[in-house]
């Protein structure tokens, strides 16, 4: 995106990038559907970034979802908003959108260079290693839009944090974001349940200031934990929260369309020569995982509990959340280029000329189209900034 405005503007722009093509974690982002952008009203949509929404405030207003909407007509993709807010391509693919862009690029003079990986500076020059070794590349002005840390498979590595940290570029440690969290599951859970969505669900949370949370949505019980938009969408409190008290107790509500009077109720009319499971999936229509959450909470004493606990555990069922999920399988990261080290054309205090842009900043934002929202405006910022900085003089 940042190439796209530095040859509007007339440049001559080159794009170096690590991997053989470009565009890799876009096309995996268009796996699950590539959700570019969320209809919300611009304030509320601000508030995704949390304490970043300051500074990107101008930049995501300037590049808002109707703009991306407008960009991608003009690629000649639709687009469409789906029943959450959350707007995708008409075939919610990335490649057509990806390949036409490229295409486009191309025509306009844009030249691609790739396995070219960016290892650093020269004096003011760009360093690269390239297939047929290091190369030395000076320009007037870059753009660095490097990515974050999560599955580096796709190319960003984000091997380049502690290197800027040595030349003084402020920089935060990457974290996992909208990631997975760790807890001790059974053998049984884990052989039995491993895989299954936990759905309707809401997750319930109250965090060291009494503060309480409850949304509802999907989880998937994993081999390790829990996974899933509405864990995801918790991940920086509850990531936080660990990082500051140790291990957390969220509680699920496993019925949540009901109140606890009607699961009671529903649980005591049932036929009393039933078994507990039969009880729970005649009477309550509970899935297979649910009941078996419901069971090992009971460790064995199924037979023993009163329906009164069993309603209570169906609606407030503690689960304790150890860790964070790997950063490698998070869909994004939080940390790198602290707001602090760049002005407020998004170009680095300590190396004019050098513009970075992208996940590499350091901000986040949950899954909803917020994530290459405030990539795509940040890095045509960025742009616009290289052009006042080369019009300096
Ligand atoms: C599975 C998955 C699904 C996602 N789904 C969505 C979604 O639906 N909606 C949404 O908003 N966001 C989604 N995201 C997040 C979104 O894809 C990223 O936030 C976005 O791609 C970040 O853009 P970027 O250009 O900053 O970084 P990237 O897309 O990571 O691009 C960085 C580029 O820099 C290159 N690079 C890195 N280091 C070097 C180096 N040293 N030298 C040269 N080149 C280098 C990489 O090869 C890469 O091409 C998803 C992410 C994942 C992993």
């Amino acid at each position: 995106m940042a190439a796209e405005v530095l040859v509007e503007h007339g440049l001559s722009v080159s794009v170096y990038d690590a991997m053989p093509s470009a565009g890799r974690k876009f096309l995996q982002a268009g796996r699950g559907g590539l959700n570019i952008s969320h209809s919300l009203h611009i304030d509320d949509f601000l508030h995704n970034y949390n304490e970043a929404s300051t500074w990107l405030a101008p930049m995501v207003r300037a590049f808002d979802a109707s703009a991306i909407q407008s960009w991608m007509r003009s690629l000649g993709i639709d687009s469409f908003v789906g029943s959450s807010g959350r707007i995708f391509p008409t075939e919610k693919k990335a490649a057509p959108l990806l390949r036409a862009w490229l295409h486009r690029l191309k025509q306009s003079g844009v030249v691609f260079h790739m396995k070219h990986r960016f290892v650093g500076w020269q004096g003011q020059a760009l360093s690269l290693d390239t297939p047929t070794g290091q190369k030395t590349i000076a320009s007037d002005a870059m753009v660095l839009a490097l990515g974050g840390a999560s599955w580096p498979q796709l190319g960003s590595k984000g091997d380049w944090l502690d290197m800027f940290a040595r030349l003084g570029i402020e920089v935060a440690p990457f974290r996992p974001a909208n990631c997975s969290f760790n807890v001790v599951w059974s053998e049984y859970m884990q052989q039995q349940h491993a895989g299954s969505p936990i759905k309707p669900v809401a997750l319930v949370y109250e965090d060291a200031h009494g503060q309480s949370y409850r949304r509802q949505g999907e989880l998937m019980l994993s081999l390790s934990g829990l996974e899933g938009g509405l864990i995801y969408g918790y991940s920086a409190l509850l990531r936080e929260a660990i990082a500051d008290n140790g291990p957390q107790t969220i509680h699920l509500d496993l019925l949540p369309s009901l109140s606890l009077d009607h699961v009671r109720q529903k649980l005591m009319q049932a036929p009393q020569r039933l078994s507990l499971s039969n009880k729970l999936t005649t009477a309550l229509k509970l899935s297979a995982v649910k009941v078996a959450l419901i069971q090992e909470s009971l460790k064995g004493e199924a037979s023993k509990a009163s329906l009164k606990i069993v309603a209570e555990r169906l609606k407030h069922y503690p689960i304790q959340l150890m860790g964070t999920g790997p950063l490698a399988e998070a869909i994004s990261s939080a940390g790198g280029v602290k707001a602090t080290a760049l002005d407020e054309r998004l170009m680095l205090k300590v190396k004019p000329g050098v513009f970075c842009v992208g996940e590499m900043l350091d901000w986040e934002a949950p899954t909803g189209g917020y994530l290459l929202t405030a990539s795509l405006a940040t890095a045509r910022w960025g742009a616009q900034g290289v052009v006042s900085w080369l019009n300096r003089v």
